[in-house]
């Protein structure tokens, strides 16, 4: 068959989202195109830099996995570490005021943002909500994560308020959201992603439109920058911490770490802890510190 030789030099391309065994790859002419993959490129992940070959048939394989800068994982039902989406510039957290913000949680997700590493976004929808609902301890811990220079947007996906920001720090990098449940994902999802999914969804399996599967897949926004929705990876948490992983988490400690008198201070009961003098004398939130602590005896 002249029209599809056997095999043509590789070319690359990018992971979109998975079809069971079968991965949606764009090409390099932003086609995109169901490759399948051999049995050992089985960790391969949404997001992911690939290469692929034309095979017989018209058929397209993926041949190699690119160099990662980075992947989120997950435990899946077995407790084995799942890769859910890789080379990750921005960690979107979202949070609301109905459900209440679990501050533990937003910090579990700013530590994960740390190690991965990618850049944070806190992002408090229904802001429609606040006024009446914020308590001043809420506002308090706010205003911490202000102090230590985390990226904070209130937005409202139901008023449609507040979005433009957010594409604007999407623009040039690429994206995945997360945050507990309810707090209005897939609002703001619909807010985001472009009128409809229609390159992924015609290619799917069943091809019935709308792309039903649960793993992560990648969006090229119209204003620029991709987004990767993934409903498996919304609720993750963080397993298997380190205390290195924890403190490099809290980056409002590095100023003074050097400070404290042992060299492997936890910054817990240990004399001469430049943390905990720092966070007594209002140099350092005391909040985020209590929760620190609270994660510390957790690991
Ligand atoms: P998810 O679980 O994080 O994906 O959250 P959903 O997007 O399903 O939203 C959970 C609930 O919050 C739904 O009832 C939404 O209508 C509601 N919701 C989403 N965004 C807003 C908002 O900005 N303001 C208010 N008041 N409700 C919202
Ligand atoms: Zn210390």
């Amino acid at each position: 068959n002249l029209s599809h030789p056997a095999s043509t030099a590789p070319e690359n391309g990018q992971i979109i989202t998975r079809f069971g065994a079968d991965f949606l790859v764009e090409t390099a002419d932003a086609e995109l195109l169901r490759c399948t993959a051999r049995r050992k490129l089985d960790h391969l992940a949404c997001g992911d830099y690939v290469q692929w070959e034309r095979q017989a048939q018209g058929n397209a394989a993926i041949t190699a996995m690119l160099p990662r800068r980075n992947v989120l994982e997950r435990p899946d039902f077995r407790g084995r570490l799942r890769p859910i989406a890789a080379n990750i510039d921005l960690l979107i957290v979202v949070a609301s005021w109905q459900p209440a913000p679990i501050w533990e949680t937003l910090d579990r997700y700013l530590i994960a943002a740390n190690r991965l590493p990618a850049d944070v976004l806190l992002v408090f929808n229904k802001a429609d909500l606040r006024q009446s609902l914020a308590s001043a301890e809420a506002e308090t811990c706010l205003a911490e994560y202000q102090r230590i220079g985390i990226p904070i947007l209130h937005v409202s996906a139901k008023q449609q308020q507040g979005i433009h920001p957010i594409l604007e720090a999407i623009q040039g990098r690429t994206a995945i959201v997360v945050g507990q449940s309810g707090v209005g994902k897939s609002s703001l999802a619909m807010q985001l992603l472009p009128e409809t999914d229609i390159r992924v969804g015609t290619i799917s399996e069943t091809g019935e439109g709308r792309h039903t599967t649960t793993s992560a897949t990648l969006y090229r926004l119209p204003s620029g920058g991709s987004l990767i929705d993934s409903p498996g990876v919304r609720d993750f948490g963080l397993t298997g911490m380190d205390f290195a992983t924890l403190e490099t988490g809290f980056p409002e400690f590095r100023p003074f770490l050097g400070e404290c008198r042992f060299h492997n201070c936890t910054h817990n009961h240990e004399p001469n802890c430049a943390i905990k003098a720092a966070v007594a004398a209002g140099q350092l939130p005391p909040r985020r510190f209590a929760r620190y602590l609270s994660l510390l005896a957790n690991i």
